[in-house]
This record gives C-alpha cells, sequence and structure tokens, in this order.
C-alpha cells in the first residue's frame, strides 16, 4: 500500500486489509468497513460488466456532514454572528441520486442547491423545497430563467438570482414588478484576487463571469431608482475551483468581505456572504509540494480562514456579520465513487520470450547482429551509456539495411529484440537510483509495459486528458505482494490520446505506476479513485462507449461489516449509443439481415447459421458498449 499513498489522499475513506484488498471506510474510521472485492464479486456474480462505477453514499453524506460541522464549529469558537448557508453546485455532480443523498445528509443544516443553467434550474425547484435553505442560480440568464427564478419565489423558496452581467438586473426586476413578486438578487463580484492551479481563468479582471468595481456601483444605482435596494441579499464571487494554496482564498474573502462591507455601507442589506466553489482536494496526498492535483490546506484551515476574515474585515469596517454561504462541489462529492475496470492484457516492448529467442546465436548470422551482440554482452554499468548510444546506431545501420532490402525481416527481428535487452539491462541497473547518465534516465519509463484496461479515458475521466488532473489508481487486490512491473496505462478507444502516463506513486508523481504481473486466466482489477466530482458527467462518447454501469453500495445497518447495492444502473447498450448518433438500430439489423438472407438464397450459408447470425448481430446491439469476455 505504501506504493499509492492511499493515507494521503483517501481522506480516511480507504485502507488496505490483511488480505491485500482496498477497504473502504464509508463513514469515516473507526466504523464499517466495506472490502472492495467483496463489490468486485458482487458485480461479476450479477453478470453487470466492467468498466463499473461504484459510488458509496455514505462517503458522500460524511462529506456533507464534515463541511457543515467544520462550518459550524468555527462559527461557534469565534462567536460568529451569523450561520452557515451552504449549497451544492448540481453542476458537478447532477445524478439524481447524488443530489437526493446531498439533500438528505444536508437537511439538517438546510443545506441547499446551485444551478447554473434552466436545465439544473428544473431539477434544483423539483428538489430543494426547504424554505430555509438557498437556492442560487448562477451563470448567464435569459428570460426564461429568470422567470423560473421567480417562480420559485413564488413557491415561497430562497431563491437567489446572482447578476452576472449587468443586463440581467433591469430584466429582472421588470418580469419580477410583471409577476408581482419580490426577487432576491445576488452581485457576483469580480474579484481582482486571482486563483493559483488549473482553474485560475475563473477570476481576474478578464474573467467571464462577474461584475467590476464600476458595474457593482451601476448596479447598486439601478436598486435605488427602482427603489429595489432591499432586494439585494447576496454577494458572490468564485476565483476558480481546486485552489491549491490557501493563501488565495484568504486574499479573496478579504477582498471581497470589503466589497460586501461598502455595499452594506452604500445601503445594500446584504445578508449572505457566498465565498463560490474552490475548496479544493488533495488527489496525489502530498499536501502541494506544487502540484496542482493537490492542496497545501486542510477543509478545516479553509473555513476556519473564510470565518476569521470575514469575521475581522466586518469588525474594522462595523458592519454586521453576514450569513456565509459556499458552494463546494468537488469536496463534497470527489470522493464517493470511483470505477473499477479489469486489465485485460500488456504491450510489452522486447517481451521476455522474444529476447530469450534472440539471444541465442544462430550460425552464419549477418555482420549486423553479431556486432549487436557483441555490445549487448560488453555492457558494464559503467559503460551503459556508450553501450546505449553503440546500440541505437546499430539498430539504425540495421534499419537502412532493410530498407536497402540487404537485411532480412527475422534478422532485424534480432537486431530489435537485442536491443530492447539491453534497454531492459540499462533500466534493471538504474531502478532507484537518483545520479544517472542523461542518455539513459528515461529507459525505464520508456519501456514500460502498457497495461490495457477496459475503460475510456474520455468518459470516466475526461479532466486527465483535458488538463493532466491526477486521480490515483491503484489495484484493488494482491497489496500483499510487491508489484514487479513498471507500467502506464492505455484505455480500449483508438486513440493514442487514450492512455494515463502520470500516476501517484510513493509520496510524489512518476510517468510510471508499479503494478503486479498479471497472471494467465486470473483477473486483475484496478481501482480509479476520486471521480465523483466533474468526471461523471463531463465524460463523452468518443468511439461511442458511452456511460458506464454503476452501482449504488451502502453500509448495512444491521451488519457494519456487510453492504449491500441498493441501484444497479445499467450503462449505455450499444443501441442507445447509436441512436444518439442518429442510427435506427432497427434499420441496421434490416440492412444485415437481407443481405443475411441473400446469401442463404445464393446458398453461400445454411438457413440456421444466417438466423443464428441474425441474433448475434442483435444481442451484440443490444449489449454494453465495453469490452466482454475474450
Ligand atoms: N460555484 C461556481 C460559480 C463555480 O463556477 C464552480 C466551479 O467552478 C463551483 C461553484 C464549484 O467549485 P468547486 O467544485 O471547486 O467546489
Amino acid at each position: 500500500a505504501q506504493y499509492y499513498n492511499l493515507s494521503g489522499w483517501g481522506a480516511g475513506f480507504f485502507s488496505v486489509n490483511e488480505k491485500g484488498h482496498v477497504v473502504v471506510h464509508p463513514m469515516g474510521q473507526p466504523g464499517p468497513v466495506i472490502d472492495l472485492m467483496d463489490v468486485v464479486e458482487d458485480i461479476r456474480e450479477r453478470n453487470i460488466g466492467f468498466p463499473c462505477v461504484v459510488r458509496f453514499q455514505d462517503v458522500l453524506r460524511a462529506r456533507v456532514k464534515q463541511i457543515n460541522e467544520a462550518f459550524g464549529k468555527a462559527i461557534a469558537e469565534m462567536s460568529y454572528g451569523a450561520r452557515y448557508y451552504g449549497v451544492f453546485p448540481v453542476k458537478v455532480n447532477q445524478m439524481r441520486e447524488v443530489v437526493e443523498e446531498i439533500l438528505d445528509a444536508g437537511a439538517p443544516y438546510h443545506y441547499g442547491l446551485e444551478a447554473g443553467s434552466k436545465g439544473e434550474l428544473l431539477v434544483v425547484l423539483g428538489m430543494n423545497a426547504d424554505p430555509e435553505a438557498l437556492t442560487i442560480c448562477n451563470g448567464y440568464k435569459d428570460e426564461e430563467f429568470l422567470r423560473l427564478a421567480l417562480l420559485g419565489r413564488k413557491l415561497g423558496r430562497k431563491v437567489i438570482v446572482v447578476i452576472e452581467k449587468l443586463s440581467e438586473l433591469p430584466h429582472l426586476l421588470r418580469l419580477a414588478d410583471e409577476l408581482g413578486v419580490e426577487p432576491m438578487i445576488g452581485l457576483r463580484s469580480k474579484l481582482t484576487t486571482r486563483g493559483t492551479g488549473k482553474w485560475e481563468g475563473s477570476s481576474g479582471d478578464f474573467a467571464k463571469f462577474g461584475l467590476t468595481v464600476p458595474e457593482l456601483i451601476h448596479a447598486v444605482r439601478i436598486l435605488k431608482e427602482a427603489r429595489k435596494e432591499h432586494c439585494a441579499k447576496l454577494l458572490h464571487f468564485h476565483v476558480g475551483s481546486q485552489l491549491t494554496e490557501i493563501r488565495v482564498v484568504k486574499d479573496a474573502v478579504n477582498e471581497g468581505a470589503r466589497v460586501y462591507a461598502k455595499l452594506r455601507k452604500m445601503g445594500l442589506p446584504i445578508e449572505y456572504f457566498d465565498v463560490g466553489g474552490g475548496l479544493g482536494v488533495d488527489y496525489v496526498g502530498t499536501h502541494s509540494n506544487g502540484y496542482t492535483s493537490s492542496v497545501n490546506y486542510t477543509m478545516d484551515e479553509y473555513v476556519g480562514d473564510i470565518v476569521y476574515n470575514v469575521q475581522r474585515v466586518c469588525m474594522n469596517e462595523g458592519v454586521p456579520e453576514p450569513h456565509i454561504v459556499s458552494e463546494s462541489g468537488r469536496a463534497v462529492t470527489a470522493h464517493h465513487s470511483c470505477i473499477i475496470m479489469n486489465v485485460f492484457g500488456q504491450i510489452e516492448i522486447g517481451s521476455v520470450e522474444e529476447i530469450a529467442q534472440a539471444s541465442i546465436p544462430q550460425p552464419n548470422e549477418p555482420k549486423v547482429v553479431r556486432e549487436m551482440r557483441e555490445i549487448v554482452a560488453s555492457m558494464t554499468p559503467r559503460n551503459r551509456a556508450e553501450a546505449y548510444h553503440d546500440a541505437a546506431a546499430k539498430k539504425e545501420e540495421a534499419l537502412q539495411m532493410f530498407k536497402l532490402g540487404i537485411l532480412g525481416l527475422e534478422e532485424r527481428a534480432v537486431v530489435e529484440s537485442l536491443f530492447w535487452k539491453l534497454v531492459r539491462g540499462i533500466a534493471d541497473l538504474n531502478r532507484g537510483k537518483k545520479r544517472l547518465p542523461r542518455e539513459t534516465k528515461d529507459l525505464g519509463d520508456k519501456i514500460a509495459d502498457q497495461y490495457m484496461a477496459n475503460f475510456s479515458l474520455f468518459q470516466s475521466a475526461p479532466d486527465h486528458w483535458a488538463f493532466d488532473q491526477l486521480f490515483p489508481i491503484v489495484p484493488v487486490h494482491r497489496m500483499g505482494e510487491a508489484p514487479t512491473r513498471d507500467t502506464t496505462i492505455v484505455d480500449i478507444t483508438c486513440d493514442s490520446d487514450g492512455k494515463i502516463d502520470r500516476f501517484i506513486e510513493g509520496d510524489g508523481v512518476d510517468e510510471t505506476l508499479s503494478l503486479h504481473a498479471l497472471r494467465p486466466g486470473e483477473p486483475y482489477y484496478l481501482g480509479m479513485f476520486m471521480t465523483g466530482a466533474y468526471q461523471d458527467i463531463m465524460g463523452d462518447m468518443h468511439n461511442l462507449f458511452g456511460r458506464v454501469n454503476e452501482i449504488h453500495v451502502f453500509v448495512d445497518d444491521e451488519d457494519p461489516e456487510d453492504f449491500y447495492i441498493e441501484e444497479v444502473i445499467p450503462g449505455d447498450t450499444i443501441e442507445k449509443v447509436l441512436s444518439r448518433v442518429q442510427y435506427e438500430p432497427a434499420d441496421l439489423f434490416r440492412r444485415v439481415k437481407t443481405a443475411l438472407d441473400q446469401k442463404v438464397k445464393e446458398g453461400a450459408i445454411r438457413p440456421k447459421e444466417g438466423v443464428s447470425l441474425q441474433d448475434f448481430y442483435e444481442s451484440v446491439m443490444k449489449g454494453y458498449t465495453y469490452l466482454g469476455g475474450v
């Protein structure tokens, strides 16, 4: 387990048991324990098929509780004069079961929801019925969006429309007037404090959303002219997701709190101070070290700094302390789901068998082959860089001879296998050493095995592809054995970008991942963890793989060592993804059937075989898009 830093990134939810299996502590430690291999067995017994998303709804509940209690504790300790009203931004994971679970766990705290589009607002209006909990509407809004928000006000809900651009304000006031309802208005401030990390573009003068200081002043004027300043209820800002440094949080809160204080003094009775999202999670488990997938603070530190800084500015400015709102999505959902995939093979450069075969000298070998043998045989730790140069040149020479037609395919194969033998030898010598000849330093990574895993990176971890974001990848079993293979991971899309070659390993990040040697006939399962935020819903249809099978796991109330699967949500069938790109499965079937009937008529296929081929075509169409058994 020390290879995979579970204790670093797992936030107490994951560890390894005496069987060498990854286990989940869905309510934190100590508490109930679920052996992930038991879940894998269950998936197999039910014939659900891999890859499979596994959601631990109890983890979700634990995170909702954790953030609410962290704010509650800081507010009590600092005798802060108002409350915390968190909202979950549904864009981070819109799954109904996820949203329902969050609302249920958050009910004691009046935890609300945030919507960024009409679709999301339709969901939120349906789901968030607590009159004390907030509904925050972010994003650009058209008339329908604004009318929906006002419908929420008619229902007596605390629906706050956050003004992202100035023209939304008169539009909202006009519609509210027309509908005879008091709007609740939020103003989004474009802070100059910029986030650090991958999502830093969300703030600063050129950010997409929010009002500049002159625009805020203009908004105050519009509200006063309409005699609606009492409707201004919230100040909002968001400086970027996954803020990697606590310094940025403090700076943003300070700047935001000053803006709040000044607006209050200008006569806007703002009650809520909304710090947006940004609370990061530590995907690497290193407490930063400069990795953008890590963070240099904890949830408690984040919460404490917000409460402290708002309080300090309010005291200094002599304004009332506002309720604090945060819109944490990533921190609430990231840990609760993982994807389990089977490794179904490997691509080995210079396999053991090929090298063994090439190592036996044959009579009458061409000179180039003999010379390559000599280079490999005379390699020593001292001359390894020189031997590598010589071998690379010899390999090139063999290639030129092959192109000229004076070297056969088999001899070229021997030269190449001998070259990989040398490279493997050098990589073995280099393993674990820090000071290495420059040219040979990366050879270990170059000859790493490529483990073929049954999943699509574009569907299940799009942020790795788009942003190089790291997700912990860990074997679900065999943790009692030391891993012996350096690997990279390739997915099943026909795209060379569909690979993972940056991993969390030990207490850092590496180009390869240590995994166990595959055993013939024995499945090998990998878990990709912390995929609960953004990944589920941003996944795309590359190669028409589509949505993955999914199960929802709960701790058994009567037996904390046991679990039950409450929900199985089948992934996409091929039929379904084909319809999405405008194919009519029945029409495709008819075409293939007609072609088969023709062959039967011609006597090329027996009628019985024709029928069974038709059935086969139809069953593949109705089946799962990912790889099944081979
Ligand atoms: N609120 C707003 C306005 C956002 O744009 C985002 C995401 O970028 C969030 C909340 C959620 O942020 P996070 O997932 O970092 O908590």
